[in-house]
């Protein structure tokens, strides 16, 4: 089963649909029942969104992947 430690882990893989679909259903079963991670998940999306709408330019080459880690390591401190 998932914990919250492991969506911090899989969040840049699963937005970028870049995981076993075992795993993608254990997240997402995750995100149902815990509204943190949703709500963490959505922050990830809404960044990542902003990110490429401010530089559209620069679009095909977003690192997402760097971007998730920098989020990632914001919320480890966090919490
Ligand atoms: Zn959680």
């Amino acid at each position: 089963m998932f914990e919250c430690k492991d969506i911090a882990e899989e969040a840049s893989n699963y937005l970028d649909g870049d995981l076993p679909l075992r795993k993608r259903i254990g997240l997402f079963l995750h995100l149902v029942i815990c509204s943190c991670c949703r709500r963490y998940m959505q922050q990830i999306k809404q960044t990542i969104s902003t990110v490429s709408t401010l530089r559209p330019r620069e679009q095909h080459d977003t690192d997402t992947q760097a971007l998730a880690e920098k989020l990632r390591t914001i919320s480890k401190t966090d919490s």
